[in-house]
Order: structure tokens, then sequence, then C-alpha cells
């Protein structure tokens, strides 16, 4: 063999043995964060709490493993979430103060920056369904209220009175929000479970979908960081995903998902870095709350402010976990 051959055939080998870093796929997903002590689920509870979050994480992993895209992943990780009512997300969602329920949604493709995002939406089934159409079909990225839900209709999205998301659970937090007056900033901290995925497909694509009830008691009308791009939700192929969980008025202010996608992009921060200093900053304003991230490589971290989050992981690389507890998993 020549020494041009040689060198040739080299470079193939190198290339063949050298990890497949492209093609490694990775998600991550949450369904909520709070204050959670070890021993305050019951048992039962907290097993079908481990089990929703293993499905939806499984959903998503399939999704990846057989080359599909990060935004169908995150879709159907999210999709299951809504159905379970462990979490505060379509089926199980928190009440108003006006005893109803109002929910939002985002879904980002990292890759195009397509983004769909609905706020206040009462009778569609699945608002993180309706979120994609919208992304899909624009030509707007963010519909609130009636003309979220007509536009639901027109796309022949399955519509369910508002009832079918309510649970006794919940009108129970709200009862005793009401009966604790003042003190009740309290309970809203124990009452997040917003869900959420990010991942990161075989392609090398990032994508983000988040989907809430919002907070006990809240008013009508108000709007959370969940639809609000760069807030609770965010992909940016090249940078990171984000979907979060927590006090969504202190992640609006301080533009977590944003403020983390900017520090690795402009600042090169690695990803665990620039989760722990936007959550921190939050979390000096008075906040509460967690997150889940991937970046370009595949990395994924789960960082809290909270003695707990749900959460779930895969990759390609062999992680595979569900975590309640803080210090059940590193965050990253
Ligand atoms: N972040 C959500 C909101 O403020 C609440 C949650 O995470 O449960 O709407």
């Amino acid at each position: 063999m020549g020494a041009r051959a040689q060198i040739l055939m080299a470079a193939l080998a190198l290339v063949a043995a050298a990890p497949a870093r492209g093609s490694e796929w990775a998600i991550a997903l949450h369904g909520g964060a709070g204050v959670m002590a070890r021993g305050s689920l019951a048992a039962e509870e907290e097993e079908a709490i481990r089990q929703a979050l293993a499905r939806a994480r499984d959903a998503g992993a399939a999704v990846l493993a057989a080359g599909g895209s990060a935004v169908d992943a995150v879709v159907a990780a999210v999709t299951l979430l809504e159905e379970a009512p462990q979490f505060n997300a379509g089926v199980g969602s928190v009440f108003t103060s006006a005893g109803t329920i109002e929910l939002d949604a985002a879904v980002m493709d990292g890759r195009t920056r397509a983004l769909g995002a609905v706020t206040g939406v009462t009778r569609t089934r699945s608002p993180v369904a309706l979120a994609r159409r919208l992304m899909e079909r624009g030509p707007h990225v963010f519909l609130a209220g009636e003309g979220a839900e007509a536009f639901a209709r027109a796309e022949g999205l399955e519509e369910v009175p508002n009832s079918h998301f309510m649970t006794e659970r919940r009108r129970r937090q709200l009862d005793d929000r009401r009966h604790q007056g003042q003190g009740a900033a309290r309970t809203a901290e124990l009452a997040f479970g917003t869900v959420g995925a990010v991942a990161r497909d075989r392609s090398g694509h990032l994508a983000a979908a988040t989907s809430t009830g919002g907070l006990t008691g809240k008013a009508p009308g108000r709007i959370g960081d969940t639809p609000v791009v760069g807030a609770g939700t965010l992909a940016e192929n090249g940078a990171c995903a984000v979907s979060a969980t927590g006090s969504g008025e202190l992640f609006l202010r301080t533009r977590v998902a944003g403020q983390i996608c900017d520090r690795i992009r402009f600042g090169g921060e690695r990803l665990g870095k620039a989760a722990a200093a936007a959550l921190a900053e939050m979390a000096a304003l008075g906040g509460s709350g967690g997150l889940v991230a991937v970046d370009s490589a595949g990395h994924v971290a789960m960082p809290m402010t909270t003695s707990g989050m749900y959460r779930a992981a895969a990759t390609s690389r062999g992680l595979s976990l569900v975590a309640i507890y803080a210090d059940e998993h590193p965050p990253e």
C-alpha cells in the first residue's frame, strides 16, 4: 500500500473509532419543582409519579433512538405528562382564583427557531398540541384565549369542557389558599407542577416544550413564564434548549431560559454553570424553581433551587434516570 493510501486508511479508521458524537441523542423532562420532603408523598403516589415520568421519558427516547426529531420527542413526552393527573398541566391543572382552569404552553424548534405559544386556553384538550400546530401553521407565534381556541377549532383539535381538567385535589388546594389568605404564598411554592421537556436529536437539533396550569389561585388572565419565549421555554441550536418550572413572575423578570442560552452563546460558559447562574439570579430576587436543559453536545442539566423536582432523563450514552429529591442525582 502506498504512503497516500496508508494515510487515507488511517484517517478512515480514526473516523470509525471516534465516538459518534454527531449522532448522540438526549432528552430531559420535568413535572414541576417545589418543597418536597422525603416521606411527604404517600408511597403509591410517589410510585405513580415516577412511573408517569418514566413513561414520558421512554416515549421521547424512543422517538430519538429511532432517528426522529427533537420536536417530535419533546411533544411526545409532554403530551403524556399533560394527561397524567399528578402534574399541573392538562388534566390535574391548578385552579384560578375564579375556580376555572387556564392553560399555557409553548413549543420551540431550535433548528429553525420556529415557535408556537398559547395562553389562557380553557377548552383545547392538549395545549402542547395546539402550540405545536401554531408553530407549524403560523403565521403568528403567540395566541391568547378565544383566539387560540378558535385557531384550535379551525385546525380540528379536540375540544373538552373546562371541567375535563379539574381534579378534587387541585380544588382543595384552591380552597386551602382562600382560607390561608396572606399566608398562601407558601402553598403556591408547593404547587409547582408544570411539565416540560428538552431534547437533542441525532441530527444535533434542539427543541423544548412546556405546558402548565400556572399557579394556584392566579388571577384570570395571568400569564406566567411557560409560554413566554426566553423565560420558561427556549430552544436555539448552537446554544441550548430549556424548559423551566417555578415562580413564573421571577422567571419572567430574570428571563432565565434566554440568559442560559446567551451565557453559552456569547460567554462560552458550559451548560451547568450557565443554568446555575441564571437560577441563582432568579432566586436572589425571591423566586424558586428548577429547569431541565440540554446543549448542542447533548449534555443535560437539571438544576433546582428547591428541595425537589420531578424529573427524568435518558441519553444514547446510557444515562437513564427518574428522580424527585434534589440529592437523588447531581444536577448535571
Ligand atoms: N412556572 C409556572 C407558572 O408560573 C408554574 C409552575 O412551574 O408550576 O405559570
